[in-house]
C-alpha cells in the first residue's frame, strides 16, 4: 500500500567495515518498494568511522536519520531508543550488518497487512556463526522457555516488524535493562512469524562477546522468571536432609568421627549457599538498577529528524 511509512531501526556499534554496504543495500531495496521508508540508525557509542559514514549518507538522503548515544549503552537500549524516534505505521528492527536480509521485510509487511501486529523473523539456519554461539543460543531459548512466565517463540532474535500500536505499548515498559524480545512477547497482540535464513555477517566481527551474551541471557531470565529464586528454597533441602541423615548415621553407628562425610556435606552446602546468594544477587542487582532510576540511555545528538524538503522520499 503506497501511503504506508515503514521505519527501519538499525543499532550500530563499530560497524565501519560494513555500514556503507548496509546503507547501499537498504537504499537500493527501498527504491524497489511501494511503501515509504525511513532508516533510523542508532549509534551506540561507536569509536570508529561508523558515525561519519552514516552522516555522509544522511546528507544525501532525506529518509536517513541518526540518533547518537553519548557512550555504549548496549544493543537492547539502542533498539529501545530507536523505536522512540520512529514515525512509521510499522517498524522493523534489524542488525546493521545485513545478517537479517531486507528481502524478508515484504513478507513481514504482507502478514502485517493481513492483520498481525507483530511479525517476528524465525531463524531457520544461521550462517557464519560459531558452533559455540549456535549451541549456547539454542540452549538459552530452550531453558528460557522452561523458566519464563511468557511463551517466547524459539530461535527468534530482534529482527521483527511491529505495528505502531505495539510499538506504542512497548515504549511504556520502563525496564532499565530491557530484554526486548521478551517484552515484545509480553505485550501480546496478534503475533506470527516468517522464516528466514540468517546470513553471514557482511563485514567486521560480532559485537556480542561472551560477556554481553551472558548479560543478555541473565537480563532475559531475571526479568521474566522467578523460578531461579525458588531454586534457592529447593536447594536448601539438600544440605538439610544430608545433615539429618548424617546425624542419624552417627547415632546409629555410634561413630562420631566421620570426617569424610562431614567435609563432603560441608563443601556441598557451601556450594549451594554460594549459588543461592548468587541467584539472589542477580535479582537484587536488577532491583537496584530499577531503584536508582537513572535515565536508561543518553542521546547526545540527533540528526535528520527535522523536515527536509529535498523532494519526495520513497
Ligand atoms: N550492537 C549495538 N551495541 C552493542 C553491540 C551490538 O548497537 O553493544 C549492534 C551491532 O552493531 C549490530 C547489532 O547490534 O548491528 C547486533 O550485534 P551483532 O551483529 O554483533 O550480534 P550478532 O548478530 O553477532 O548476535
Ligand atoms: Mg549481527
Amino acid at each position: 500500500m503506497k501511503d504506508q511509512l515503514i521505519s527501519i531501526v538499525l543499532p550500530v556499534f563499530n560497524e565501519e567495515a560494513g555500514i556503507q554496504a548496509t546503507i547501499d543495500t537498504l537504499l537500493n531495496y527501498i527504491e524497489q518498494q511501494e511503501e515509504h521508508y525511513e532508516l533510523v540508525f542508532v549509534d551506540d557509542g561507536s569509536q570508529d568511522k561508523s558515525v561519519s559514514i552514516i552522516k555522509n549518507a544522511l546528507n544525501l538522503h532525506d529518509n536517513i536519520k541518526l540518533v547518537e548515544f553519548s557512550r555504549n549503552f548496549g544493543h537492547q537500549l539502542a533498539i529501545t531508543a530507536g523505536l522512540q524516534y520512529t514515525k512509521g505505521d510499522a517498524v522493523v528492527v534489524m542488525d546493521a550488518d545485513l545478517q537479517d536480509p531486507p528481502e524478508v521485510i515484504p513478507q513481514m509487511i504482507k502478514k502485517w497487512n493481513e492483520g498481525y501486529e507483530i511479525v517476528y523473523g524465525k531463524r531457520m539456519q544461521r550462517d557464519g556463526e560459531t558452533i559455540f554461539k549456535k549451541f549456547t543460543a539454542k540452549m538459552f531459548y530452550r531453558t528460557f522457555q522452561k523458566l519464563a512466565t511468557i511463551d517466547m517463540p524459539l530461535d527468534t532474535g530482534d529482527f521483527r516488524l511491529m505495528d505502531r500500536k505495539a510499538v506504542h505499548q512497548l515504549l511504556k515498559l520502563h525496564e532499565q535493562d530491557p530484554f526486548v524480545r521478551g517484552q515484545v512477547t509480553w505485550i501480546g497482540f496478534r503475533q506470527t512469524s516468517v522464516q528466514y535464513h540468517r546470513q553471514e555477517r557482511l563485514a567486521g566481527e560480532t559485537k556480542y562477546p561472551l560477556s554481553k551474551m551472558i548479560k543478555l541471557a541473565l537480563d532475559g531470565i531475571t526479568s521474566f522468571s522467578m523460578k531461579p529464586l525458588q531454586f534457592v528454597n529447593i536447594f536448601s533441602i539438600v544440605p538439610l536432609v544430608s545433615g539429618v541423615l548424617s546425624l542419624g548415621y552417627m547415632i546409629a553407628s555410634s561413630s562420631y568421627s566421620l570426617a569424610g562425610v562431614g567435609v563432603t556435606i560441608l563443601l556441598f552446602t557451601l556450594g549451594l549457599l554460594m549459588l543461592s546468594i548468587g541467584i539472589l544477587g542477580s535479582y537484587l542487582g536488577r532491583v537496584l538498577d530499577q531503584v536508582n532510576n537513572r535515565p536508561r540511555f543518553i542521546v547526545s545528538k540527533t540528526e535528520g529528524f527535522e523536515e527536509r524538503n529535498k523532494g519526495i522520499h520513497h
